[in-house]
Formats: structure tokens, sequence, C-alpha cells
């Protein structure tokens, strides 16, 4: 069995290198001339800037790649840092504990107290959003100040327009939290439950699909994009056309964009590409700063009803030693149009609004547009249920799962699992009676 894989992002290697290490043949197809996808950093005046994630989550399975790739040297581990929201004029400290969550100024003694009805309230109802979920489960604080801007900035979306079966409910199914939300979290926190470090590494996150793709050199076609994609007779399934001529594949890992593979798959499934060409993604812009400030802490989010261009700012400096680089997030679905604009203007704006936070200038060191940034996981995500992938045929992809690195890497190793498993099976001989 041959896999092909479209997509040198971080899932698509990670595919195919726990495909090659469990023996079974893949060929890897990367429109792009370097590794990593989203996953992209550079060095600029002697500083590392990451231009998509920041920092990845070390879980056992990131930890397992770094170590198999020889990485562990160049990891960078933060330090257990405050994070903030800005909410009515000042920069408030999320509370990560419950001794903190009671003496915060986020929140008001009512709203704190709401908190405690969260048990006494159902699960997430047919058609409910993020923010009504939260909303009816927290209370308004909670939801507006705490939850909405944590969970709404990751995806640059607004909880109101994220219907939960198709975002929290799934995040909440795989930490495997079932009834009371705050129950589970106080179950956790007493038990100790150890969360994973945040890290990085020296030369930035790109360092790891780096490392892969050069661990897999011969099988990576870099610069090589998948225009087409055409089933051929008996034997020889799917053929894979690339400006260098076809590659036949007996299987194939699809982790490029919703509308890539809609582009991929029209002759194949042409229903399932028309649902995944209405999927929105949020256009983001990340400006990165450099400023003296030296502020401690992992770094911001602002509040969705806040008069601000930008979603939240992530402090390289103080979180993983990235000598005074700050990081801006603007645009998202609260802004979708500065994509659109000038890099002096997007610069000027996030210079701006930086010290109004902060109350410390800053001077700009990159601005990076990102036309398809997060995907958006609002109410386009209902064609969804249109779509199915003919057999043979697997989406390996953050839109149709978790969006974050740590979840990628463990669908991209079950991915792999599952082939691997379907190769064993072709391959034992089977009794005919
Ligand atoms: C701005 C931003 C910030 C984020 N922050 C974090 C964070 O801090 N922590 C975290 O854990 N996660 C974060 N994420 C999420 C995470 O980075 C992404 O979900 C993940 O990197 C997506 O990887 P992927 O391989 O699935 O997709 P992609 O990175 O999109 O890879 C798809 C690949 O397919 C290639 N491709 C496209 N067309 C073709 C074709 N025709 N043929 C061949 N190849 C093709 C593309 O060039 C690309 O390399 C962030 C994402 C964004 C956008």
């Amino acid at each position: 069995m041959r896999v092909g894989i479209v997509g040198g992002g971080i899932t698509g290697l990670a595919v195919h290198h726990y495909l090659q290490a469990s023996g079974v043949k893949s060929v890897l197809f990367e429109a792009a001339d370097e590794p990593g996808g989203v996953v992209r950093s550079a060095e600029i005046e002697g500083r590392v800037l990451d231009f998509g994630p920041q920092r990845t989550r070390l879980t056992p399975e990131v930890a397992g790649l770094v170590e198999s790739l020889g990485l562990a040297e160049e990891l960078r581990e933060a330090d257990d840092v405050p994070l903030y929201v800005y909410h009515h004029g000042t920069l408030r400290r999320v509370p990560q504990t419950p001794r903190a969550a009671v003496t915060t100024d986020l929140l008001s003694w009512r709203g704190k107290a709401r908190v405690l009805l969260e048990p006494f309230t159902g699960p997430a109802r047919d058609g409910e959003t993020v923010e009504e979920f939260l909303t009816r489960k927290f209370g308004d604080e909670v939801a507006r100040y705490y939850f909405g801007p944590l969970y709404g900035g990751i995806y640059g979306s607004r909880p109101g327009e994220m219907p939960m079966e198709y975002s929290l409910s799934r995040a909440l199914d795989s930490a495997g939290i079932e009834g009371s939300v705050l129950t589970s979290v106080v179950r956790k926190f007493l038990n100790g439950r150890e969360v994973p470090p945040i890290t990085s590494f020296d030369d930035g996150l790109q360092r790891l699909p780096a490392a892969l793709a050069d661990a897999h050199e011969e099988s990576v076609r870099l610069g090589t994009p998948v225009r087409a994609v055409r089933r051929e007779g008996p034997g020889a399934r799917f053929v894979l056309e690339t400006p260098a001529g076809g590659t036949v594949a007996d299987e194939l890992v699809v982790t490029t964009p919703a509308d890539v593979t809609a582009g991929l798959l029209c002759d194949l499934a042409p229903d399932s590409a028309d649902a995944l060409r209405t999927l929105n993604y949020n256009p983001q812009v990340v400006v990165h700063l450099h400023s003296e400030a030296g502020l401690t802490g992992a770094g911001y989010q602002i509040q969705y009803d806040e008069e601000f261009r930008t979603l939240g700012v992530t402090w390289n400096a103080s979180l993983l030693d990235r000598d005074g680089v700050y990081t801006c997030f603007l645009a998202g679905s609260r802004s979708p149009e500065m994509v659109e604009w000038s890099d002096e203007r997007l610069a000027a704006v996030a210079v701006e609004e930086f010290k109004e936070v902060t109350g410390h200038p800053a001077r700009v060191l990159s601005v990076h547009r990102l036309e398809r940034g997060m995907p958006a996981y609002d109410a386009s995500w209902t064609a969804l249920d249109g779509v199915s992938t003919p057999d043979g045929v697997h989406l390996c992809t953050n839109y149709t799962s978790r969006a974050g690195i740590p979840g990628r890497i463990r669908e991209a190793k079950a991915t792999a699992e599952t082939l691997a498993e379907r190769q064993t099976a072709d391959v034992t001989p089977r009794c005919t009676p």
C-alpha cells in the first residue's frame, strides 16, 4: 500500500512521519517551497518571530516527536506566567486557580456567585451558540469577560457566532467533560492534574515541521502542488497530478485548507466539495512589535465590547525569552476588512493600541497577513454535515477536528494508525472455506 499525502503543514508531515515509522509507504506533496504551512518562523533584526502559532503545549505526542527528531536541546519551555484580559480600561489577570477566581477583579461578587449555579445547569442545547451556552451556564459576566475573550480570541471569532456543536462541545468532549464543567475543573485541580508546559524552539515553532521534512527528505516533495486527483483502474486507486507528473496512491490523506480540498475532491465527491467551499476562515493580521516594556506574562486578549482593533497580544519577550518581542493579532471576524489595509496603517494601529493598553511605546518589526487564518467555526460549519469522503480518502484537517498543534499531531497519529491497520488487513492471508 502507498499513501499520498497532500499538504506539508504540521498535520501532513506528522501523518507522513507516523506512517513511515509503522512501515507504510507514503509520499507527501507540499505546494510551498518550505514546510510548515501556517507554522512559519523567521529571524528579523536578530530576533526570532513566529507568523502563525506562537507556542504549543508539550503534550505526550508533541514530546514524542521532539524526542524522536532529536530536538530536545532546542526546546524553550515557558515559565508559569499570568495571562490578562483587557476589560473596562485596564489589564486584569485571568484567574487560573479556584483561589484566584475568588479574588479576581475581572468579575463582580455577583458574577462570581453566579458561577456556583453552573452544576445545576444542563448540557449544550441544540442550536446553542458558545456565548448562549456560557451565559446560561456561568452567567453574563463570566461569559463576556472571561471565557468569551479567551475562547473566541483563539479563533478570532465572536462566541455569539460560534455554534456549540461544531466548536466548544467538541473541545469539552475531547477533554472528557460530560456534566458540570465547574465540578470537572475543580476535580482536576484538586487531583493535581499537570497541564503540559507551553513550549517553542530556539529558532521558532517552524523548527518542528522543518525537522520532520528533513527526516523524510526522500519522500517529501516541496514546491510541488497537487493540481488534481483522479481515479484510475483497479490496483491504482488514485492519481495525484502535480507539475512533476502523476503519482499513484492507494490511499489519500488530504490536509489542505477547505477550499483547496474542495478543488481536489470536485470529481471524486462533488457534493462534499461544494459543502467544503462554504466554510469560512477568519482573515488575520500579525504585527510584531519591539518594546522595552519588560512586561511579565503570557499576554492579553481584548474583550469584544471594547473599542479596539487588536484581538490580543502574545508577550513573547516574557513567555519565551524573545528579546523585546510582542506579537499583536488583529482583524478576525471583528474587522476582516483590515487584511486589505496598508502595512503602515496596520502598524500604526498595532503600536497605538499597544500603548493604550500597556502604557508603553513600541516600534514595528514586521506586518504579516493571513488571508485564510484560523477556521472560524461559525454557522458555516453546519455545511460539514454534508461532507462524506469516498473510500480511501481521509480528511485530516483543522476544520474537521481540533486546530491546536497538539490536536493536529494527535489526529495525524490516529490517521496513520488507521492506515497501518488497513495495510495489515490487506496483507493478511484470508482463508477461504
Ligand atoms: C494565526 C494563527 C495562530 C495560531 N496559534 C496557535 C497557537 O499558538 N498554538 C497552537 O497550538 N495552534 C495555533 N494555531 C493553529 C495551528 O497552527 C493550525 O491549526 C495548524 O498549524 C494547521 O496545520 P495543518 O497542517 O493542518 O494546516 P496548514 O498549516 O494550513 O497546512 C496545509 C498545507 O497545505 C499546503 N497546500 C495547499 N494547497 C496545496 C496543494 N494544492 N498541494 C499541496 N499542498 C498544498 C499549504 O501550503 C500548507 O502547507 C494558530 C493558527 C493560526 C492561523
